[in-house]
């Protein structure tokens, strides 16, 4: 994406890019500017050119490699053939406002009526209008970090600033918000926290002690949380996943942000949905009407049914996911002197290679696509530019274990040879 219409440059031909500076400011908050003021795509589209360029085993973005069961597509296809293939209502359709209230019912208890859902284009697309919707220009953002990228983008777009907290390691193989970073990074400027659990990209599941310390932190602050938890069926072992606005006594301030990509394989769909008090919904619809209006409406019901009937093939993909987790984790666990976490649910491992080499995630990663093909995401793309933890993760790549059994298995041997060779 290096084409010099993107690249900031005065052009005789058009008016000044720079004018309008909002667009760069989304893509530095992301680093995705160059030094000569071009721009690449996003950090997940250009490793999987990388993995494509040799023949590597993508294990960087998170898509998943096993098929779409056929009761989606059949679902997909019988509701096209019916003639839902026109704009869905602004909310959504109506079945699935009522299979999210109810699946939120059945899995949490949470009381949820149909005023408070909103269907929305992934969870993209919620995050993004809940962002530009709640948070006011110069207000701050607090997320845990390393973060999912498009919470910086959105963030901008709001004319906020981005306030991060370091998830840091547990000393049992996993991760915990740093405490006191967080009780000095919020406070009366605090509009919004995000909370993504389970986490991309540390694996980690947020207790409902930790949710209920950020749920308190954001009432003495009077800030909105946003859940990110498109990973939610998604755990592993005794890990369980807690949805925050099920277990305060008064959610108002909670907006709980989830999709079904992860759930049944079908991140291309891009069907989501919000929940937030109706007044807080309708504010965010005013939003989100304008980004696409609506999207995906003949998936919309074929979710519906998945919700309503299929949690058994969400729960199936979790112990599958598990399983592949323990494939590659201890195929990583044999590179000579690397720290590997061990994932409570998601999609992701982190592997720390400080101390084995002083070249960075980035160059690393290249070296090992190049040299044993396999792919990750380096870690600081997924910091922030200069904070305390995009340096602890200057040497951590996070790997997938969402793609198939083959792939990885695969990986899983060329990672082993990769461990061999260094010995
Ligand atoms: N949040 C997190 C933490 C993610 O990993 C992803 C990646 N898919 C998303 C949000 C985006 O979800 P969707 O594809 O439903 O927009
Ligand atoms: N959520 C996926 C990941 O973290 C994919 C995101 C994307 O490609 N935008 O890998």
């Amino acid at each position: 994406m290096s084409d010099p219409i993107s690249s900031g440059q005065p052009s005789a031909a058009h008016p000044d890019l720079l004018a309008a500076p909002t667009w760069h400011q989304m893509a530095q908050s992301t680093g995705l500017v160059n030094t000569d003021g071009s721009i690449r795509e996003t950090i997940f589209g250009q490793m999987t050119a990388l993995a494509a360029r040799h023949d590597a085993v993508n294990l960087g973005q998170g898509s998943p490699g096993d098929p779409t069961p056929d009761f989606l597509v059949d679902a997909a296809t019988e509701a096209m053939g019916a003639g839902i293939n026109q704009y869905a209502p602004g909310q959504g359709h109506q079945v699935l406002i009522d299979a999210v209230a109810e699946q939120r019912r059945r899995c949490y208890g949470q009381a949820v009526s149909a005023a408070e859902v909103l269907v929305t284009i992934g969870a993209t697309e919620g995050l993004t209008a809940a962002i530009v919707a709640l948070v006011p220009r110069g207000g701050e953002v607090v997320v845990f970090e390393p973060f999912y990228d498009s919470y910086a983008a959105a963030t901008v777009l709001a004319g906020a600033q981005l306030r991060t907290v370091g998830l840091v390691e547990d000393g049992a193989g996993g991760f915990t918000p740093d405490w006191e970073a967080f009780e000095r990074t919020i406070g009366p400027q605090t509009s919004a926290i995000i909370v993504n659990t389970p986490h991309n990209p540390t694996g980690m599941v947020f207790t409902e002690e930790m949710l209920t310390r950020i749920y308190e932190a954001a009432v003495r602050h009077d800030a909105w949380v946003l859940t990110d938890e498109v990973y939610e069926y998604l755990v592993f072992g005794e890990h369980r996943h807690a949805a925050l606005a099920s277990i305060v006594d008064d959610p108002a301030r909670v907006v709980s942000i989830s999709s079904a990509g992860k759930s049944f394989n079908i991140t291309g769909w891009k069907i989501g949905w919000t929940i937030a008090a109706p007044e807080v919904r309708e504010a965010i619809q005013a939003v989100k009407q304008y980004f696409c209006f609506t999207g995906g409406s003949p998936l919309q019901p074929a979710v519906a049914q998945a919700l309503n009937a299929h949690e058994d093939f969400a729960q199936a993909t979790a112990r599958s996911l598990e399983a592949r987790s323990k494939i590659l984790v201890p195929a990583f666990e044999e590179l000579p002197g690397v720290r590997v976490s061990q994932p409570q649910g998601g999609y992701f491992t982190l592997v720390d290679f400080a101390g084995t080499t002083d070249e960075d995630a980035y160059a690393l990663n290249e070296r090992l696509t190049r040299d044993y093909g396999f792919t990750g995401i380096p870690g600081p793309a997924m910091c922030a530019a200069g904070t305390p933890i995009s340096e602890a993760f200057a040497q951590t790549i996070r790997y997938s274990f969402c793609k198939g059994m083959d792939d990885t298995a695969e990986a899983a041997e060329r990672v082993r040879a990769a461990a061999a060779a260094l010995r």
